[in-house]
């Protein structure tokens, strides 16, 4: 099985965008793939590739909630005054966790003199299948309000997409953005990362530390640029991290406003309707898939790595 990360070292860098355009793309060239929206704390991959009605739910356990054992609990209020929350109450002589108040920094439980307080996994969100318009399926999560996304739920959603591709499939995964530990959790284990550079300062930095992430993760990394064209000065600054860092650009994807209305409408950069920017987005996409052994070099226009950007 191969796997496609799709990232960025911020949010609103066009990974998602891209990621669905990839998949659309793929599906134009008979290739399925299975889509895993590992961005669990704003999963919008699904309304660009036009998800359907999920198919399969499964609940999502998280470890570390706590509770307490009334049969083991003599009411001595110890937990209650450590606990820094104010999470837990006490109700005819038995202490209570509020779970919505509860930080399960696990103090209660170090100072209980009767071990009356216990760890136990708490309903976290649900990991769902549904069906795409481009594409094989999508593996994505779902949390309950106020849980944090964590990397083993992105864990998780990829493993759930790799038991959909199968050993011989193919899984595109729009990462998280950042560099944190579900960031981390989406890169690990691919077979190529595609960092989404937006041009600009920012953006350009952002993407400077998610390689250096991808480095010690030991993935292969290709860049795309979003947002080219708009100032000399922003595409100077990529193509000096390119050149910095030996980093393959595959592709310069213009700035245009009918991308965001496609986007807008459910629909991916290739809906655009913009032939010039749609040219860009369907180079890129040949490009990558390329990259990843997937379509041969010399049929995928755009596929000659770009380093020194015009
Ligand atoms: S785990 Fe921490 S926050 Fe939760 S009830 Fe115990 S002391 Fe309070
Ligand atoms: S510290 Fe333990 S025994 Fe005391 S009230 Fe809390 S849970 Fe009950």
């Amino acid at each position: 099985m191969k796997t496609i990360v799709v990232a960025s070292g911020k949010g609103g860098a066009g990974k998602t965008s891209f990621a669905a355009s990839l998949m659309a793309w793929l599906h134009g060239q008979g290739i399925q793939a299975v889509a895993a929206d590992a961005d669990v704390d704003a999963a919008n991959l699904g309304l660009a590739l036009k998800a359907g009605v999920p198919v399969e739910r499964r609940t999502y356990l998280a470890g570390d909630a706590r509770e307490v054992r009334a049969e083991a609990c003599t009411g001595c209020g110890s937990c209650a005054a450590a606990c820094r929350f104010d999470a837990i109450s006490l109700a005819a002589g038995v202490a209570r966790i509020d779970p919505f108040s509860c930080e399960r920094c696990g103090a209660c439980a170090d100072v209980c003199p009767n071990g009356a307080v216990r760890s136990v996994p708490a309903h976290a969100g649900e990991l769902l299948r549904s069906p795409v318009a481009y594409g094989e399926a999508l593996a994505h999560g779902e949390l309950v309000p106020g849980e944090d996304a964590s990397g083993k739920l992105v864990r998780q959603v990829r493993e759930s997409a790799a038991r959909i591709a199968g050993p011989a499939g193919l899984v595109v995964v729009d990462a998280p953005p950042g560099i944190g530990c579900p960031a981390m959790a989406a890169i690990s284990g691919a077979d190529l990362l595609v960092v989404l550079m937006e041009a600009g300062a920012s953006g350009i930095r952002d993407a400077a530390r998610l390689l250096d992430n991808a480095a010690i993760a030991k993935v292969p990394a290709v860049a795309v640029l979003n947002k080219a064209g708009l100032s000399p000065e922003r595409d100077r600054e990529a193509r000096d991290l390119a050149r910095d860092r030996a980093l393959d650009v595959l592709g310069r994807i213009p700035f245009d406003a009918a991308f965001r209305r496609a986007a807008e409408r459910g629909g991916t950069w290739l809906d655009s309707g913009s032939p010039g920017p749609v040219e860009a987005v369907s180079e890129a996409c040949a490009a990558v898939a390329a990259r990843a052994g997937l379509v041969p070099a010399i049929s995928a226009a755009g596929a000659t790595p770009e380093r020194t950007l015009p």
